[in-house]
């Protein structure tokens, strides 16, 4: 069925606030007020092309296209970005292409405008979006008081996370109580860059974790925040791909302490450390380390560190960077290994910096103690074996700083409230796209996991909700065709027989390799089509992703899953005069996001032997994040960003245009806007609307019935909508125009 030809009167609409002037200057495509946008929708259905296009170009919406197909899409969309308006709804998914250069588009002043803005009366905008959750969290306009959740996607370096700064700041910027907690909440981002951004090829500053911000709020007053975050990329401590760089702390840290402060924390030239691949950066660059070592100096003072923390979590950083330098070589006599002759002094610095006896560091570098039938086994480590504890030891030590960093954020921005009272959220998930790489691990299939379940989230709210409705009250409806994921999904996560499952199982017998989980995935996954079994002689296997066909090498699986601290380890670190390592080790990060202290258990130093089965593996502990994550998120009202990479040179202004499809083809985009545009996005039940729009027929105790909505509508000059079985059935405008009439009307009884 085509939907009813929509001719939205805006005669008997309040004139839009036209006296709020648009952003001058600094906002592209000013001046789109309401009747104007109300009256390109009106011409969707019988204008030309070319007319539509240029209406569509002052509005900012795609979903009033009138052509839909994928090349006036692009068209659409690279033409407001060569014009620098890179901000374009569709509908109420607002697209952001990433313009590659600072624009004026930020300012206190633009902020201001979109307080409380109408939605059409200003050009779309990231402040939009911000600015209508946290109306919608709060109740105003009619709507009821709910949780909010904004989900930003896009692949690296498309502007996530400079879009969720921009969210965070106009929400700081909207609640506005100039409070300490609004002062640390901003803080926390120049904190969490530090240490878990890092430059990659893709982007310069890349985020090479996932996030999940909660802002909790008492009615309009901001009261606490929470950080949940996925998957630090612990590797990149130890290694980094050509033209990469470690974590910014390590450089930061170098230009920012003094000298003597090297020399307290023993640092040396920053050209000597392996980890940070001999390679520092020139003064300009220096310098800018300098003050962004500055920068985070201070937000770990806003947000609440004591210095003694400061200060050991220095010392740890300066240990893991000196541990990365101890190399070994086999001893002459009994075929053991000895640390080589000119890293001796690296593994004296590393224990003093770890606060730890040299011996016992050696110790866990090159062998391993166990503990049988009451008798310690010693088994000595090969040279493979005693580099791989040396990157493990480093990667651990970094990881639990890191857990331990966002633990604190959690614990000093905690709300302190009485549990009574009702707080409500608005979340903002900043977590990395889908990645296709030259060859793709275990991390990969862990952020395809995330990106497939978010896909499904966005699937369910766009699409399949809207479809069912239309199915439970028997209206026609052409179904739209969208790729729906949830066999992929069944293959990664059914139990017993998902992938994960199958990882598990393997992970937790001893014998099992990365060869046995291959062939155990390759008979259960047999004419699955969204596996493929490898061809050639790499080990490993295909999964077909709703974004397209991921290679994975399988090598290295089961012990990742695994995730087994180095042997030993815990008892070393737990014994260290360092309080915070100790307390790093004697903790567990839980999954809330404190520390939780272990149950006292005695540790035999040096025979502490990791009990992997007790511990969760790698996957499971991401997938029950994620659950925890995709609860959350299915009990909030959603809001969708999707970041846009316009060219993968970096550059301002350039856009390449296959690059720009190939993100709206994995963004469902086009099916996006065709349901959009086609769909009725907001569904009142009739009672709802009876008692929200009541007062429209100005008496008393209107009944909550459909007769009653009926009336109610019929009093305005709405048009387009549709009345189901139980409820009604609108276009997504129709609310404003809906929330314009009840302004209206209170504005009369004040002035009466
Ligand atoms: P992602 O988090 O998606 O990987 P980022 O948000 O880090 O990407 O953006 C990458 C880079 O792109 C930023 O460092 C910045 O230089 C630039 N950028 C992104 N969004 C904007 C914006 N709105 N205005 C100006 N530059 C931007
Ligand atoms: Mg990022």
């Amino acid at each position: 069925m085509a939907p009813p030809p929509v001719t939205c009167s805006s005669s008997a609409v309040a004139a839009p606030r036209s006296n709020r002037a648009p952003p001058v200057g600094a906002v592209p495509g000013r001046g789109c007020g309401k009747a104007s946008r109300a009256a390109g929708r009106a011409g969707a259905g019988s204008m030309g092309s070319s007319g539509e296009r240029r209406g569509v170009e002052t509005e900012g919406d795609l979903a009033a296209l009138a052509e839909l197909d994928e090349a006036t899409l692009l068209g659409a969309l690279r033409d407001r970005f060569l014009r620098q308006q890179i901000y374009t709804d569709v509908g109420d998914i607002l697209v952001a292409v990433n313009p590659f250069q600072p624009l004026q588009l930020y300012g206190r002043e633009v902020s201001e405008q979109y307080r409380c803005h109408e939605k059409g009366t200003l050009p779309p905008h990231i402040f939009a979006v911000a600015d209508r959750a946290y109306q919608a969290m709060l109740g105003r306009r009619g709507a009821r008081p709910q949780s909010q959740c904004i989900v930003i996607s896009g692949e690296s370096g498309a502007g996530k996370t400079e879009s969720t700064k921009l969210l965070l700041q106009h929400i700081m910027n909207l609640c506005k109580g100039n409070s300490q907690l609004e002062q640390q909440i901003l803080q926390v981002n120049p904190l969490l860059e530090a240490f878990g951004n890092a430059q990659t090829v893709m982007n310069d500053n890349s985020s090479r974790f996932g996030k999940y911000i909660q802002l909790r709020f008492q009615n309009n007053t901001v009261r606490g925040a929470k950080l949940s975050e996925y998957l630090l990329e612990k590797s990149r401590v130890v290694q980094q791909d050509t033209g990469e760089r470690n974590f910014h702390i390590f450089y930061y840290m170098f230009a920012g302490l003094s000298s003597e402060q090297k020399e307290m924390y023993g640092l040396l030239d920053p050209l000597l450390y392996r980890y940070i691949s001999k390679w520092f950066g020139t003064e300009d660059v220096a310098h800018r380390w300098k003050q962004k070592y500055q920068e985070v100096c201070n937000a770990l003072d806003m947000v609440g560190f004591q210095e003694q923390e400061q200060v050991d979590m220095q010392a740890i950083l300066a240990g893991v960077l000196s541990l990365g330098n101890v190399t070994f070589e086999p001893q002459d006599s009994d075929g053991s290994l000895k640390v080589s002759e000119g890293s001796q002094g690296w593994l004296k610095a590393a224990a003093g910096q770890f606060g730890v006896q040299e011996d016992e560091l050696l110790n866990c570098l090159v062998c391993t103690m166990s503990v049988t039938r009451g008798e310690q086994i010693q088994r000595f480590h090969t040279q493979q074996q005693a580099e791989d504890a040396r990157d493990s030891i480093a990667k651990v030590a970094y990881g639990r700083v890191f857990g331990w960093i966002v633990c604190k954020i959690n614990e000093l921005l905690a709300e302190n409230v009485d549990p009574e009272v009702e707080l409500r959220e608005i979340g903002i998930l900043d977590i990395f796209g889908f990645e296709n790489f030259a060859v793709n691990r275990f991390e990969q299939l862990c952020i395809n996991l995330a990106n497939e379940q978010l896909q499904h989230f966005f699937n369910h709210h766009i699409f399949q909700m809207e479809q069912d409705a239309y199915r439970v009250e028997e209206l026609p409806w052409e179904t739209i065709t969208f790729t729906n994921n949830e066999p992929v999904l069944n293959l990664l996560l059914a139990k017993p027989l998902g992938l994960m499952s199958l990882l598990d199982e393997q992970s937790a017998f001893p014998q099992a390799t990365d060869k046995t989980f291959v062939d155990k995935l390759n008979s259960s996954f047999k004419g699955n089509p969204h596996f493929q079994p490898s061809r050639g002689c790499v080990l490993g296997f295909s999964i077909i992703h709703y974004a397209g066909k991921v290679q994975y090498t399988a090598g290295g699986f089961l012990e990742k899953n695994r995730d087994t601290l180095p042997a030993n380890i815990r008892g070393l670190f737990i014994n260290s005069v360092t309080p915070l390592l100790s307390l790093l080790f004697a903790a567990s990060i839980s999954r809330t996001g404190t520390l939780m202290p272990h149950k006292k258990t005695k540790i035999v130093p040096g025979a502490d032997k990791f009990n992997s089965t007790r511990k969760q593996s790698a996957g499971t502990q991401f997938r029950h994040s994620l659950m925890v994550l995709m609860e959350r998120m299915y009990s909030a009202n959603p809001h969708f960003v999707r970041c846009i990479k316009p060219n993968s040179q970096k550059q301002p202004s350039v856009v390449d245009s296959q690059m720009l499809l190939q993100q709206l083809r994995y963004n469902g985009l086009l099916e996006t806007i065709r349901i959009r545009r086609n769909g009725f996005s907001w569904r009142p039940l009739f009672e709802e609307f009876a008692e929200r729009y009541g007062i429209l027929l100005v008496k008393p105790d209107v009944p909550l019935t459909k007769g009653s909505c009926l009336e109610i509508l019929q009093s305005t000059d709405l048009t387009g909508w549709l009345c189901g079985k139980s409820r009604l059935f609108f276009k997504y405008w129709h609310q404003d125009q809906l929330a314009k009439y009840v302004e209206q009307l209170e504005r009369a009884a004040v002035v009466i």
